[in-house]
């Protein structure tokens, strides 16, 4: 599969008089975890909204390459972005609540018209054979995060902390090629937190392009490779995880030193 690259260049978003995002640059290849740290209101989750189509940007470029074809991000859609494998998950879970926990993960990023029939398709008696497939898959994906159990429960019954899981284990078998992951390890049990990491640490191998906000700053050492910090819409600091998270700038302004 061809090597994919999200790219954004002086992304700014602001809302009213507030600039939540100042010209913020990034790269994220596939097979890199990129962890974006920031206090509260740093400007985190609106980037991520910027990226996928969420929030209107300013942006001088926004693409994703794959392999040698490179496609502009900024006129597509959210569903568009996420039909070429640009997938986000939520700082708080959006589940369907009609489906049970391996629809909603077999969804997957499907999004439109798409969507419609997928909804049919896996809600309605017997499955055609791409319906069993994508089951199997969602189920796999759910087991790696030990949720197998809940397969068949509504998402309504389940914790935030599982919620959020499957989220994320929707996000995976979606077969994106960048993901971009919202403080996916809150309230989460430390069980559940270990076996997320192991699973966000796999996509490496599957090449794909993490996008990682974290609050947490040893799973981001954990996770990263490189660290990206802001604060009020701005960066601060860019390196290696442990050089910027152990750098004066990042301890001063997380730990007061
Ligand atoms: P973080 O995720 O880093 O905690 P956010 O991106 O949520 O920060 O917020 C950054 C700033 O943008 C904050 O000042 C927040 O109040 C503001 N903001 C975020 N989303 C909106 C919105 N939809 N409308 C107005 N202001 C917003
Ligand atoms: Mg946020």
């Amino acid at each position: 599969m061809s090597t994919v690259q999200l790219s954004v260049r002086e992304m700014t978003v602001r809302f009213g008089g507030v600039v939540a995002v100042a010209q913020l640059s990034l790269d994220v290849t596939g097979g890199e975890i990129v962890a974006l740290i920031g206090p509260n209101g740093a400007g985190k989750s609106t980037a991520i909204n910027g990226l996928s189509g969420f929030v209107p940007v300013t942006v001088a470029t926004m693409s994703v390459r794959f392999g040698d074809d490179v496609v502009d991000l900024a006129p597509l859609s959210p569903p568009q972005r996420s039909r070429l494998g640009i997938v986000r998950t939520f700082q708080t879970p959006r589940l369907i609540p009609e489906l049970t926990v391996w629809q909603n993960v077999a969804m997957g990023s499907v999004a439109g018209d798409v969507r419609r029939r997928w909804f049919e398709m896996l809600g309605g008696p017997g499955l055609s054979r791409g319906a069993r497939d994508r089951r199997d898959r969602a189920v796999t994906a759910l087991a790696a995060l030990g949720l197998d159990r809940l397969a068949q429960d509504n998402p309504g019954e389940l914790s935030l902390g599982e919620q959020r899981l499957v989220e994320i284990a929707r996000a995976m078998v979606s077969g994106a090629r960048v993901l971009l992951l919202d403080e996916p390890f809150a309230g989460l049990s430390s069980v559940e937190q270990r076996r997320l990491a192991d699973e966000i640490d796999k996509l490496r191998a599957a090449s794909v392009a993490a996008l990682l906000v974290e609050h947490n700053l040893e799973l981001v050492r954990s996770l990263a490779d490189t660290v990206v910090a802001m604060d009020q819409g701005a960066e601060f600091a860019r390196g290696d995880a442990a050089t910027v998270l152990d750098s004066h700038e990042v301890r001063e302004r997380y730990l007061g030193e």
